[in-house]
């Protein structure tokens, strides 16, 4: 039997929940933001009226200003969002226990085992739940129906605010196919950038393209995304209760060709870095080493690691880190084939804010500033994958006054 899996997304978090102590701004725009004094800060959510002037997510105040002048901007209130995702992923288990946090706002729930004690409707119990948490919480959700993970949370973006879509395996060809193919999770702009070259801009020509040619474009990835775009994902929905913090957290790339300039090398760096401070950074893990692999184009791995001068879990630190690595153990100009960057010794959050009194960092409040712009990019990527693109580039304005290791992107 197919199962039944549901993707439920609150619909502008961040807002929806301000919005609720401010009822009278609920025809106003109004917009949640990192930092509202500062010109700078980012757009975390923002409300249907904000929206109808353009206002977007992760773009700054000031550009968001320059749309909508007298948008109404709310600091927000982080621990308030914990309590009400709590509330509403509550509200979810009584209708199942097998439920998957995404983030903050999002989760997948299997109710195929628990459907009948509901009626037996998928649809119609998608909509139950989703009246629901908006009779008893004032927020709106909407609800992706389908038969596996991607399916369901493309679903719950297909319409929003406050709406179910079904995707079946009868209509995903005529609902999914037309997407641009970035809609599906995890392609990523170096993936759709790729697919692009290629002619690939929707998510049916993704299916129909050939596997094989896919794996050698993309690797792994490449099958991985075929099988998203023919609905041939079978990943279980995970109970958070399963889990178990990892030992090490990696990320490697082969690139299509091998790297020779610096500036090569510190994006093909960079973009690693990334990866594995955004994994650390969700297992609220920081790395105490850092170990660098570098392949040549003959398959001679050269792999060197060193202690870093603080825990840490921001890509800037990774990045510099791994630089410094590379400088010392790489020839400038050799060719480069493959870098894995690998974090250890990982420690949890909270422990490491107590060792780095000890290391009594040269520059603790900057590290705050550099911690909390890249939690912030956490927040707007899973929420927003696809405008999240636009985040490093802002990441970069923010970070003007640096005049040390910028990363390249
Ligand atoms: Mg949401």
């Amino acid at each position: 039997m197919d199962r039944v899996i549901y993707h439920c997304d609150c619909n502008s978090f961040y807002c929806s929940v301000e919005l609720l102590s401010h009822p009278e701004l609920r025809p106003v725009p109004t917009a949640v933001c990192g930092d509202p004094k500062s010109r700078h800060g980012i757009i975390l959510a923002k409300n249907e009226p904000a929206k109808k002037f353009g206002v977007r997510t992760a773009e700054t105040i000031w550009q968001a200003r320059q749309k909508c002048p007298d948008l109404v901007l709310l600091p927000a209130h982080h621990g308030l969002y914990y309590e009400y995702s709590k509330k509403v992923n509550a509200i979810y288990d009584r209708f199942t226990d097998l439920i998957e946090p995404f983030g903050i706002d999002e989760s997948w729930l299997d109710v195929t085992n628990t459907l009948h004690l509901f009626g037996g409707d998928p649809k119609a119990l998608a909509d139950r739940i989703r009246n629901t948490v908006r009779e008893e919480l004032g927020l709106t959700i909407s609800v992706g129906v389908s038969f596996n993970k991607i399916f369901a949370k493309l679903g719950s973006d297909y319409k929003k605010p406050d709406a179910t879509t079904v995707i079946s395996r009868e209509n995903f060809r005529r609902l999914v196919w037309p997407l641009p193919v970035t809609d599906l999770l995890y392609v990523g702009r170096a993936a759709a950038k790729v697919l692009g070259q290629y002619g690939v801009t929707t998510i049916g020509e993704l299916a129909a393209f050939d596997r094989k040619a896919l794996t050698e474009l993309l690797g792994k990835q490449g099958g991985q995304l075929w099988e998203y775009a023919n609905g041939l994902e079978h990943s279980s929905v995970a109970p958070a209760g399963l889990y178990t913090p990892p030992k090490s957290v990696g990320s490697g790339e082969t690139f299509p060709r091998n790297l020779i300039r610096r500036d090569e090398v510190g994006r093909g760096v960079a973009m690693l870095a990334d990866q594995v401070a955004v994994r650390l950074r969700k297992h609220a893990m920081k790395a105490s080493t850092l170990q660098v692999t570098i392949r040549d184009p003959r398959f001679k791995d050269i792999c060197r690691q060193r202690p870093l001068d603080a825990p840490t879990n921001t890509a800037r630190e990774l990045y510099r880190a791994a630089m410094d690595i590379l400088e010392r153990s790489w020839k400038s100009g050799a060719p480069i084939r493959a870098i894995t960057l690998t974090a250890h010794n990982l420690i949890p959050e909270g422990e490491a804010a107590e060792q780095l009194d000890l290391f009594q960092s040269a520059a603790p409040k900057k590290r705050e500033r550099v911690e909390k712009l890249e939690r912030t990019m956490d927040a707007i990527r899973s929420k927003y994958g696809r405008e999240a693109l636009t985040v490093a580039a802002l990441a970069r304005s923010q970070e003007e006054d640096e005049d040390d290791g910028e990363m390249p992107f």
